[in-house]
């Protein structure tokens, strides 16, 4: 381990108290944008076979560290006879101190409701110490998605968009949107062929404190504000107004570059869980194509041109229109029609001889048909009719067979 790590390990126990006696610092495994996450042993943990029961009421007792006996060392049995199990590890995601108590208490609190949903991190318990607070994780053991995207074989793909929307749907079937959906916030194995959902650090109940947004009105409502519209009737002005007098729109817009969905960028007000599954669409597309991060946008303009370039002008427009704005450019790439997720993908994948004549020279397989098929679904830039992730694991691409 690096001396810096060691360092900053040694301060971590040292600014925190007693935490010595209850956990065994092993590593940093992760420095995020909101905190450090240390991969510890947890000295008091009861290690039997049978205690899950018991360490289920433990949670539940969230915030009030278990009163449990130190784990005493060598001994391979209890004095019932049950069988110890291997020491337990845990990740302590040490919160910045930055943050805002009542941020750090949402995703506390959100953690705490999403327990025992499958494929989510639960939250074994929290400390507070002045103003450090943390909280204590099991441990997943996982590989750096960089690692193994590109050997991904489409049934890969199936196993692993099948746990990840598994998290999803537990996720939003109790209202909540997390937000910043990307590869680092779901810890893969793939060797385990298994993953949980992490990082709830961003995550809100749907529909909190916002003004409704336009795209929530119905299709007749929306025909009718729209022919009843000045601007409608004279088209988009050109050019942008040099005293600006509209009110500026404001709306959550926390997340990650590149994975934003455009409702996003379009500062619709009124986001739905169908935020993460555009988020997911992008780690698919990036598997796809083989090329990580697949958008590369320095702002939330550049990330609408990197969307509107694939998706065209005529259907950025009418996305736009759904949350009562505009989308106009003279950015001479952006065509009308856009191109279809199958091109994109052979040329990121070069697999088509630079568009020259002849055609894709290895066109797309049928299990990649049917990936792409499924991405298109979480792609539809009209939210509402983006698939849930319910209907996901319904689709033909997430459905196990035989079931
Ligand atoms: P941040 O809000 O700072 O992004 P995360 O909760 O995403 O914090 O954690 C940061 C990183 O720490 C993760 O990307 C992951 O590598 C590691 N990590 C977090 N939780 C766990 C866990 N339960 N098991 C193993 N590693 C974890
Ligand atoms: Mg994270």
């Amino acid at each position: 381990i690096d001396s810096s790590v060691l360092q900053d390990m040694d301060k971590f126990e040292a600014s925190f108290k007693d935490i010595k006696d209850r956990f065994r610092l092993i590593n940093r495994i992760g420095e995020g944008t909101f905190s450090t996450v240390y991969k510890a042993e947890d000295l008091l943990y009861e290690a039997y076979e049978n205690d899950w029961d018991i360490e289920e009421k433990e949670n539940a007792k969230w915030m009030t560290p278990p009163l449990k006996k130190r784990r005493t060392e060598g001994q391979e049995q209890d004095d019932y006879g049950r069988r110890r199990r291997r020491p337990r590890y845990v990740a302590i995601k040490k919160i910045y101190v930055t943050s805002s108590p009542a941020r750090i208490l949402n995703e506390l609190e959100l953690l705490n409701a999403l327990k025992g949903c499958d494929s989510v991190c639960p939250l074994i318990t929290a400390f507070r110490n002045t103003d450090q607070v943390v909280a204590v994780l099991p441990y997943f053991r996982h590989t750096d998605f960089r690692n193994y995207f590109r050997d991904m074989t489409v049934p890969d793909m199936q196993i692993y968009f099948r746990s990840l929307f598994t998290a999803l749907a537990a996720v939003h079937a109790k209202g909540i949107l997390h937000r910043d959906i990307k590869p680092t916030n779901f810890l893969y194995e793939p060797e385990k062929q298994r993953g949980v959902l992490v990082d709830f650090g961003l995550a809100e109940k749907e529909f909190t404190d916002s003004k409704p947004c336009l795209c929530t009105e119905s299709s007749a409502e929306r025909r009718r504000r729209v022919q009843s519209s000045i601007a409608a009737a004279m088209g988009p002005s050109s050019g942008y107004p040099r005293n600006d007098s509209r009110p500026s729109r404001r709306a959550n817009r926390a997340g990650t570059r590149g994975f934003r969905a455009p409702e996003v960028l379009f500062k619709c007000t009124e986001q739905t869980t169908k935020i993460d599954i555009w988020s997911a669409g992008v780690i698919l597309l990036t598997i796809l194509s083989r090329r990580f991060p697949f958008f590369n946008s320095a702002d939330d303009v550049e990330a609408m041109i990197e969307i509107a370039t694939i998706f065209g002008v005529r259907r950025m427009k009418a996305c736009a229109y759904l949350h009562g704005a505009c989308f106009e450019t003279s950015i001479p790439t952006i065509g009308q029609a856009g191109f279809s997720l199958e091109k994109i993908i052979l040329w990121s994948t070069c697999r088509n001889d630079g568009g020259k004549a002849g055609g894709p020279e290895i066109p797309l397989t049928e299990e990649e048909k049917l990936a792409v098929s499924f991405l298109e679904r979480c792609f539809d830039l009209d939210p509402r009719r983006r698939i849930s992730a319910e209907e996901a694991l319904q689709h033909p691409f997430l459905k196990v067979k035989g079931e």
